[in-house]
């Protein structure tokens, strides 16, 4: 944790709290009026303290305004005005989904604020780590790593659009890198794809993902669908849907509870080889996905011989899609090609609420990405879903 933003009227408190969290070692900026709040506001804001009363501002229509820009960062509300009023702010914030973490009566004692700031900070969620994409890795390391089992998950929600709930979650690959810290997926899978020992790693990473999903039940939720992406190396031995029923009934998962993820490159270079494992797939009752779509100029023809149930829309078109109009009409027409083959549609890298309305807007069934949050070990996944709150449709929809 390390921003602070606060918005007082009155400057000599501003001045007050903002020397005892300099003291702190954490950045503070300190706000007297609305506007200058709004835009002081960032990603980036750890821990807000608001003050509910000030002459010219609504604090609780603050509030209002941080929720519905889901505002995720710690907030401390203080009044002069007696401690009824301070409760009643904190359940409207609880129940407008923020985090509220505390409440100071004026006149405080420093060591108050300081008590509040020190119990945000231990208790934050730490966010993902960044991971290292540029490391020179040699074949012996790989290996290694492997053998010795250095690989992680991290998770990531999806959403479902009709009804704003968590629906899935993808696992997504780390290695845990002894020196160099966590190493990106897109460094080693290729890596291991080409040493020929991707097998090894895709059933390691099977088993993680299994046992993840065994955690849900410990906290009472229920367990979002996990997809699991697969190299089509592995779908080359024909074995693997019997390995992997077998690995499903050891975990006690059924086929329902998975989604296996190919890359649409993937299937179009590899078809005629791993059509045969793909139907088995489905006639197991285990469902796929095609990966990345819209970069391996998949035709109808060929979508249709592949036995998929969802279409993931590549990141690269969501990002560009309310800028350019060829990334747009490419969006559009893979939602209504993929509802019309009976298909469940997917975009990833949603990463505004701009891009999340035009994907409602477009009947667009499922969201990903670092709008609602990146992927996260399996203890903070399950801590975020118990914080987690549908975002609202926004008021002001772009119209494009
Ligand atoms: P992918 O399957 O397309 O995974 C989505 C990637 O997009 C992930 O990167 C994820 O962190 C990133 N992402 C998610 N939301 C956003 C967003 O809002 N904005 C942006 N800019 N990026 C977002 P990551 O984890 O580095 O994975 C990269 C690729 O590595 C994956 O792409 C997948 O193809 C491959 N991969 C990851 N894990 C595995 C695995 O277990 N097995 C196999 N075979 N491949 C894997
Ligand atoms: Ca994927
Ligand atoms: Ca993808």
């Amino acid at each position: 944790m390390r921003n602070v933003l606060i918005i007082d009227d009155d400057i000599d408190l501003g001045e007050f709290v903002t020397q005892a969290i300099d003291a702190m070692g954490l950045h503070c900026v300190v706000t007297t009026n609305a506007a200058d709040f709004w835009e002081a506001l960032g990603p980036d804001t750890d821990l807000i303290f608001l003050d509910l009363l000030m002459p010219d501002i609504d604090g609780v229509e603050m509030l209002r305004l941080l929720a519905r820009r889901r505002c995720g960062a710690g907030i401390v509300l203080m009044s002069g005005i007696g401690a009824r009023v301070i409760e009643s702010a904190a359940e409207l914030a609880a129940t407008l989904g923020l985090k509220i973490i505390g409440r100071l009566q004026k006149p405080f004692r420093i060591a108050e604020l300081e008590a509040l700031v020190r119990k945000e900070q231990t208790e934050q969620v730490v966010p993902e780590a960044e991971c290292v994409s540029a490391i020179d890795i040699t074949d012996e390391d790989l290996i290694a790593a492997i053998e010795r089992d250095e690989f992680i998950l991290h998770f990531q929600p999806q959403i479902d659009l009709a009804t704003g709930g968590v629906c899935g979650m993808e696992a997504l690959a780390r290695w845990k890198h002894p020196h160099a810290g966590l190493v990106c997926p897109d460094i080693f899978i290729k890596h291991a794809e080409r040493l020929n020992v991707i097998d090894a790693l895709s059933w390691s990473i099977f088993r993680l993902g299994l046992s993840a999903l065994n955690r849900f039940a410990c906290f009472n939720l229920q367990a979002p669908i996990l997809s699991i992406n697969v190299s089509t190396q592995s779908l080359r031995d024909l074995s693997f849907p019997d390995t992997l029923l077998a690995l499903l009934r050891r975990y006690n998962v059924t086929p329902q509870q998975i989604i296996v993820e190919i890359t649409e490159s993937g299937l179009l270079d590899e078809l005629s080889s791993t059509l045969d494992v793909l139907t088995r797939l489905r006639m197991k009752g285990i469902p796929l996905s095609i990966d990345d779509f819209g970069t391996g100029y998949a035709m109808m023809q060929q979508l249709r011989r592949i036995p998929a149930n969802e279409l993931k829309i590549d990141r690269t078109f969501v990002a560009k899609m309310l800028d350019h109009y060829g990334d747009r009409v490419m969006v559009q027409k893979t939602i209504e090609m993929g509802h019309e083959l009976g298909l469940k549609v997917v975009a990833e890298g949603v990463e505004t609420q701009e891009q999340l309305d035009f994907l409602r807007s477009q009947h667009c069934d499922v969201a990903q990405g670092y709008l609602f949050s990146r992927a996260l070990p399996i203890n903070e996944f399950i801590l975020w879903m118990h914080l987690y709150r549908p975002i609202e449709q926004s008021t002001t929809t772009a119209s494009v």
